[in-house]
């Protein structure tokens, strides 16, 4: 088994599983590990991270100095070889172009998906988080809780990697002995942000992020992985010494060829290979899960992307982990006379209750960090701190007018330098020339600090996809068209952010680059545009209200379940990823304990 193509795929399989990213390279490894001989499709074409990274590139070696261009938004070396905000001949449709209910969409077409260059920031969804809505009425409880989970989150950052503290902080889980790595030391701009905040009383404690801080412990980390199973400890312990501790040099985003970073390229596909039990097919776009005479899937369409041609592959079982909205426009396409509204949507909830994070900036210039002397302290490429959301009681009190909660990342320090580094720097020097030029770049160069904020969104009617009626995709599939709204709770919470940076800012004796922006709507990124995109399948506890069970296993097709962040009931201020992970672990546990009982 390997990498095989449309022809040479085995007639039948026990799993299929419909993309590589997060959820899917999860839900393969997890599967083959113990015994069950999977197929994964990929729409994308193969990439392999360690001879295709750009990692020591430099920007003098690029076009335009590396710049980000309409293709390559994040840079010329950025990893994502095929894909971004448009993808060539695959549109979709937005209902409106009006800002307040436009939605984005960042597509990846590659093995691996969007892990190749995610930001890597990994945090678990706490107890609060998977009750919302019994902790304020607004929104779904989910059908699991944290403890449900939790089991499944200490799995993932011990076989991913992930450092970070154990804080003991208000629904900011703790992760059990031995799981994570330690952190990196925070860089000079942290310490000044970590000052300025705390007098304001706001924490900021070292960020959870999948990059080695040091070698995985091949030792131990496998036999917590797999108990009882030696084959695929063995497996998980030799991947595992594959893998370097971070360089700390190279910017993440443009793939790890060492593997110390988490994407499924390098972390979940070679020990799922090296077991024998897992075929990739890539360039193979599915646009159907097609049903048996049973009323169960038999297996699914896809176009093969080399040839044009339309094949079928066949399994036992179907997982479909194509990206939320992806996963979600497979099901609508898959159109029958039992299921005409798409494949198991009895409930009329398919491509319901989309939701991405809340997010808006603020960026700063700290005179305290001026003319700094050259220090080592590139940092981690991202963040080593972050504050978690602090205010949980003052919300639940009522004293805050929004309901959900958001994370800070603050940024700073020295990068290395790019083509429009203090690029726009007037608003401080007055507009400089020459060797002024050049004396204001080095003052001001690391004196910079920025606050994202990454917010709560609860689910509400009015954002979904369904099926465009009219537009297609150059292979002939529908396409999604996308409705979009944010409410009162959204908006009033995206100020609250711009207040709380613009206070730190003030506080840190700076100055906001930009007026701090009171109205919420106009400082509100638009919905998509963070990329944490999950719903649209959700999770529930009532077949009529939601489209797959607490194992992820939709409720009208029993050998159909979802390994993406279409389940999500909610989507808390944490960052999706880690739990795309867990829940796919459960959900391939679910499969093949259900195989063994041979009720699959
Ligand atoms: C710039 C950026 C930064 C991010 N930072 C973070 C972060 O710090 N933390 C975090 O938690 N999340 C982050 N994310 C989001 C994160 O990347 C996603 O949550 C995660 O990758 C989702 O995993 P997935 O498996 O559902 O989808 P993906 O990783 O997108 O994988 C889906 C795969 O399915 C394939 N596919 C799609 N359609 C089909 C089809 N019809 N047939 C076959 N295959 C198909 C795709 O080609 C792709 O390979 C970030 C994303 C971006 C773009
Ligand atoms: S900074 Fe570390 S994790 Fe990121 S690409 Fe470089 S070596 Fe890999």
């Amino acid at each position: 088994m390997g990498f095989v193509t449309a022809d040479s795929q085995q007639s039948t399989y026990d799993v299929i599983v419909v993309g590589s990213g997060a959820g899917g390279g999860q839900a393969a490894y997890s599967l083959c590990m113990d015994g069950a001989k999977v197929l994964m499709l990929e729409a994308g074409r193969k990439y392999i991270p360690e001879s295709e990274a750009a990692m020591f590139q430099t920007p003098d070696m690029a076009p335009l100095a590396a710049a980000g261009t309409p293709d390559k938004p994040f840079g010329f070396y950025d990893a994502t070889v095929d894909g971004g905000w448009q993808v060539p001949g695959e549109p979709y449709v937005r209902a409106t172009e009006d800002p307040a209910g436009r939605f984005e969409w960042w597509r990846a077409r590659m093995l691996g998906g969007r892990t190749n260059h995610w930001g890597r920031n990994s945090l678990r969804n706490g107890p609060y988080d998977f009750k919302p809505y019994s902790r304020d009425g607004l929104g779904f409880d989910w059908p699991i809780g944290y403890e449900d989970v939790a089991p499944y989150y200490d799995k993932v950052e011990l076989l991913v990697g992930v450092y970070g503290s154990n804080e003991g902080m208000e629904n900011t889980p703790n992760s059990a002995p031995g799981c994570l790595l330690p952190p990196p030391a925070p860089i000079v701009s942290d310490y000044a942000i970590a000052k300025g905040a705390k007098r304001l009383g706001i924490p900021l404690i070292p960020l959870h992020r999948a990059v080695l801080t040091r070698p995985l412990d091949h030792r131990r980390n496998p036999a917590r992985l797999h108990p009882g199973n030696p084959r695929a400890q063995q497996l998980a312990a030799a991947a595992m010494r594959t893998r370097a501790p971070c360089l700390w040099a190279t910017p993440c985003g443009r793939g790890c060829a060492v593997r110390a970073n988490y994407q499924s390229t390098t972390v979940h596909l070679p020990p799922a290979l090296e077991s024998g039990n897992l075929d990739i097919t890539t360039d193979a776009m599915v646009y159907e899960v097609t049903l048996g005479p049973d009323g169960r899937a038999s297996g699914v369409s896809f176009v093969d992307r080399t040839t044009g041609k339309q094949r079928h592959a066949r399994a036992r079982v179907v997982v479909l982990a194509a990206s939320a909205c992806e996963s979600v426009r497979i099901l609508l396409n898959s159109k029958s006379a039992q299921f005409p509204q798409g494949l198991a949507n009895s409930s009329g909830k398919l491509g319901r209750y989309l939701m991405d994070t809340v997010g808006t900036s603020v960026g700063g210039q700290i005179p305290l960090l001026e003319s700094l002397p050259p220090l080592n302290e590139e940092g981690a490429d991202s963040l080593q701190l972050y504050t978690p959301w602090w205010l949980y009681q003052e919300q639940l009190a009522g004293k805050l007018g929004f309901a959900r909660g958001y994370h800070i990342e603050p940024q700073g320090g020295k990068r290395m330098p790019r083509f429009d580094t203090l690029g726009g720097i007037e608003w401080l020097t007055g507009g400089s020339y020459g060797a002024k030029f050049k004396e204001d770049a080095r003052r001001y160069y690391g004196s910079f600090v920025g606050f994202d904020g990454r917010g709560e969104m609860i689910p509400n009617e009015h954002s979904y996809c369904e099926i465009d009626p009219a537009v297609k995709d150059k292979w002939g599939i529908p396409v999604l068209r996308f409705h979009w709204q944010w409410s009162e709770h959204e908006l009033r919470q995206a100020a609250h952010m711009q207040r709380t940076f613009g206070d730190i800012i003030s506080e840190m004796g700076g100055r906001t680059s930009t007026p701090v922006e009171t109205d919420g709507a106009k400082a509100i990124a638009p919905g998509g545009s963070i990329i944490h995109e999950v719903g649209g399948a959700i999770m529930g506890a009532d077949a009529k209200k939601s489209v797959t069970n607490r194992w992820s296993q939709t409720w009208d097709v029993p050998n159909l379940y979802l390994a993406d962040g279409a389940v999500f009931a909610s989507n808390a201020d944490k960052n999706p990823t880690l739990t795309i992970m867990a829940l796919a672990w459960r959900t391939a546990d679910h499969i093949l304990e259900r195989m063994r009982r041979r009720e699959l």
